[in-house]
């Protein structure tokens, strides 16, 4: 016997048929012998409609007020999931985020997890109940309600599985597990069998969609066995599991993906002088406008000044620019304010190039076959990103995907 825990996303209980086919799973893995705890996410456009709504009545709402809004869309599918689950002829118990008593801090709409109340959870499990939680909501001590950030319920789901000391946390999706890329863009990628937990923290926060960012992090500090599967496939097939590094099979590719974000923006300041202080002089006030900073390039300086480019989130790329040619333009000295919003960023990511040289020339080598132009390049041990032109994304993105093996059979290892 497991103790288990499934997310279901919005697709995956965005209809009744959608939720019964939820509780049909359920009850397979509890006739097993296992236990199970599920966490919903709000039916599939709900938490967008309740967002849009509330922005009918004020352009800007009260965080405070939209976490209580918005955090309904989840109280409906907890609700409709035990029913159905009890229709199934199984017990079963739907909590809020409050009722579990899952802690939040106060950062209304982006509210970090600061502990969990297990007890009441592991009381019904023991009592043979499956029980349904809210993902995506929390509260504070102060009893408010608050959200975890769009895409919360991932996290909802990573962070339950850890305080229950889970066997396994499923998160159910409409893909059937993680790819060597978007298969939109390259109808090539192929499903990965296993990912190691940095890669997939590294896909994740670098734009592939299929797990918020936080809930990788969560995982890899409670070391929660993570696995991401499709609830839209009848069989229960086994997705992509993540993996820490020591327990990924000995002969890995060395690129496992490449990953791609159209949501940056670059930003230069041509003629800065080249002074100790100057970095800080221009980001100290763009990090006060709460405007977060990705990629940083500074030239070697010339004549006593240099050329400083760095990217931003390009809803962020206006404010950013402005406060540049207002504020550290005219404070800094700096001759000239430049900015380009029709960038994007693509990277390949591995632990196997930690073992290996080469691969950063073997990128540029692909980029410059195919006549695109980096504009700037950033790596940790395990990425290596490039900004270019947004509209050769595609074109970088499959050719990449082929010089690294990732086509179709290539790497046997994986998929
Ligand atoms: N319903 C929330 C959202 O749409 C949380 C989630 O789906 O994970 O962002
Ligand atoms: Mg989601």
């Amino acid at each position: 016997m497991a103790l288990i825990v499934q997310k279901y996303g919005g697709t995956s209980v965005a209809n009744p048929e959608r939720i019964k086919k939820v509780a049909q799973r359920v009850a397979r893995f509890h006739a097993q012998g296992h236990q199970v705890v599920v966490v919903v996410s709000a039916m599939s456009g709900e938490t967008d409609r309740l967002i849009r709504l509330a922005r009918e009545i004020h352009a800007r709402p009260d965080e405070r007020e939209l976490d209580v809004m918005v955090s309904t869309g989840e109280q409906v599918t907890i609700a409709l999931t035990a029913m159905a689950i009890q229709q199934e002829g199984i017990p079963a118990r739907s909590y809020t985020g409050s009722q579990v008593r899952i802690l939040t801090d106060n950062a209304h709409t982006k509210a970090r997890i600061l502990d969990i109340d297990a007890a009441r959870l592991r009381a019904d499990l023991d009592a043979g109940f499956v029980v349904v939680v809210a993902g995506f909501q929390g509260v504070t001590d102060r009893g408010d309600i608050t959200t975890l950030g769009r895409g919360g319920s991932d996290t909802t789901g990573v962070a339950i599985a850890a305080a229950l000391r889970a066997d396994e946390c499923q998160i159910y999706t409409d893909v059937d597990g993680v790819y060597t890329t978007d298969p939109r863009i390259v109808p090539q990628a192929r499903r990965l069998s296993t990912v190691t937990f940095e890669e997939m923290l590294e896909m994740a926060s670098l734009g592939s969609k299929v797990l918020q960012t936080r809930s990788v992090e969560f995982a890899g500090k409670y070391r929660v066995k993570l696995r991401v599967l499709s609830s839209f496939t009848e069989s229960d097939n086994d997705g992509t599991l993540i993996t820490f590094e020591e327990q990924s099979p000995m002969e890995q590719p060395i690129i496992s993906g490449i990953a791609f974000n159209r949501d940056e923006a670059k930003l230069s300041l041509l003629g800065v002088p080249d002074r100790p202080g100057i970095a800080h002089a221009i980001l100290s006030p763009v990090g006060a406008a709460h405007v977060d900073v990705d990629m940083i390039i500074q030239n070697i300086g010339v004549d006593g000044s240099t050329d400083f480019s760095f990217t931003v989130h390009r809803n962020d790329y206006n404010k950013t620019l402005d406060l540049l040619t207002h504020t550290i333009k005219p404070q800094t000295g700096a001759r000239e304010v430049r900015g380009d919003n029709r960038i994007c960023k693509v990277s390949i990511v591995g632990v196997g190039m930690r073992s290996h040289a080469g691969v950063a020339s073997q990128m540029f080598q692909t980029l410059a076959n195919e006549g695109i132009n980096i504009q700037m390049i950033s790596t940790s041990e395990i990425k290596i990103s490039v900004v270019i032109d947004e509209k050769y994304m595609e074109l970088a993105v499959r050719a990449l995907h082929k010089t690294f093996g990732l086509d179709g059979e290539d790497s046997p290892n994986k998929g």
